[in-house]
């Protein structure tokens, strides 16, 4: 295939921004995705490489720029890969994901909704209550860590993160010194050797506590105790340190062991006034203030009234359920990791619900049976993960036939794959996207649904 502007420089104006947040520039019959290039911007493109039929650039020279255009706070937001954003004014980014939903209706499910405004963020900075990030050591013997620059394993070195909570900073900066002191170093990926692999740090939004785990090569290693001393002492605000085993040579940052090396192991927070239990490996959403948000949306949707029967698929800690367990009569609970199914059912316990009951199982498995069982349900929150749910799962869905159904979704195009399916038996009442991850190009909605 002959590729005429593979490494040219092209000059063009940016039409329109993609699915995956790139300007499109138009060059005769070519396509070029550019990043950080917003439309209405013209200006001298470096076509970098193509795939499939499309180019991909970055912007070389800017003639004009696009009044959505702003200086990002931070200043590696072009290289670090997590912040496609930045650059893009918030109110734009907002607009954008509204219709990047609609967009995706019309097409995979050719379905013209009505999208409400997305919902965003007062101060869209510092939201995020996970931080991970791998580790490495310069020249001088000076330990870094930061986060891999898009779709490549090299750190970009970080000091401070605009999107993580604030008080992640100072533990990843004693981190750094403790261990060069302590001599604990980290893990190359090539040689395989070394001790750290990622720091790993949970932060409580209601409550002050902050959980640390070090992802570690080895099962132990010179010295940990009294590290782990240090680290405590240097950071009174740290109330857990968990040590988690990771000996393989996999991206997958937790390993399956794991060592309480200090406090607990776990942290607490909670969501619309219920308490939860939090561990290392439990799946938990990032942004609690969106979060709270998101789940008072859904509560919405469902229209819960003191006789139904709830059923709660995909449920992690069983979050989603527990809420809704105080206006209804009974809630059923369905997620496939076990770890998060133990601390689902003890969430339960902590906050005396005792009409809530957990299963731990494959959603759409569980869901043939409810159907092969006539069981009733009247109302079903799903929330899948990216690659949404399954053939099986709305099949049954369909002979379950619960009266009202609330999609909490973090991938819009599986989002309009699976709504698609249901679309002759279910009428979408309304499309609600919640900004859970401002300055990405990822986008959470709400969409609710009633039987016809
Ligand atoms: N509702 C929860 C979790 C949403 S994330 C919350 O808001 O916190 C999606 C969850 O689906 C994860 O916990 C994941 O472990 C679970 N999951 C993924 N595939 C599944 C399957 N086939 N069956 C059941 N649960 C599954």
């Amino acid at each position: 295939m002959k590729r005429p502007l593979l490494h040219q420089i092209v000059h063009g104006t940016c039409v329109d921004l993609s699915s995956e947040g790139k300007g499109v520039l138009r060059h005769g019959k070519d396509v070029v995705f550019v990043d950080n290039m917003f439309p209405g911007e013209e200006g001298d493109i470096e076509v970098l490489f193509a795939k499939g039929d499309f180019y991909f650039g970055k912007i070389k020279k800017l003639c004009k720029i696009s009044k959505n255009r702003v200086e990002p706070r931070c200043k590696i937001c072009s290289s670090c890969g997590g912040c496609e954003f930045q650059q893009l004014a918030y109110s734009a980014q907002l607009q954008w994901k509204t219709s990047k939903v609609k967009e995706q209706f019309r097409k995979i499910a050719k379905m013209d909704l009505e999208v409400l405004p997305t919902l965003g963020m007062e101060e869209p900075y510092f939201y995020r209550n996970k931080i991970q990030m791998p580790f490495g050591v310069d020249q001088k013997g000076n330990v870094y860590c930061g986060f891999y620059k898009r779709n490549t394993h090299v750190i970009v070195p970080v000091e401070r993160c605009y999107i993580e909570d604030e008080r992640a900073e100072h533990i990843l900066s004693v981190l750094k010194k403790l261990m060069k002191a302590h001599r604990v170093a980290p893990y190359d990926e090539d040689s395989r050797k070394g001790v750290l692999r990622h720091a790993l740090i949970r932060t409580s939004y209601y409550q002050k506590q902050i959980m640390l785990v070090l992802v570690t090569n080895v099962d132990s290693f010179p010295g940990r105790n009294n590290f782990v001393k240090a680290i405590v002492s240097s950071c009174p605000e740290i109330t857990t340190v968990v040590q988690n085993i990771n000996t393989r040579a996999t991206n997958v940052i937790l390993g399956e062991r794991e060592r309480v090396l200090y406090g607990k192991g776990y942290i607490e927070d909670s969501l619309c006034g219920v308490q939860f239990k939090i561990s290392a490996k439990s799946f938990y959403q990032t942004n609690p203030v969106m979060t709270e948000l998101l789940y008072s949306k859904a509560m919405e949707a469902a229209e819960l009234k003191e006789d139904d029967v709830v059923f709660d698929a995909y449920s992690g800690i069983g979050t989603i359920g527990l809420i809704a367990s105080r206006s209804v009569r009974n809630v059923l609970s369905v997620e496939l990791v076990k770890e998060a199914v133990v601390d689902g059912k003890e969430n339960a316990k902590r906050n005396g619900i005792d009409n809530f009951f957990m299963y731990c199982d494959d959603a759409s498995s569980f869901m043939v049976r409810m159907a092969e069982e006539n069981r009733h349900v009247d109302v079903l929150f799903m929330d899948p993960p990216r690659k949404g749910s399954d053939e099986r799962f709305l099949k049954a869905l369909l002979k379950l036939k619960p009266s009202r159904v609330v999609y909490v979704s973090c991938d819009p195009s599986t989002l309009a794959r699976d709504i698609a399916y249901i679309k002759d038996t279910y009428e979408v009442k309304s499309v609600q996207p919640v900004d859970m991850f401002p300055h990405t190009t990822h986008v959470e909605t709400v969409v609710t649904l009633r039987l016809r």
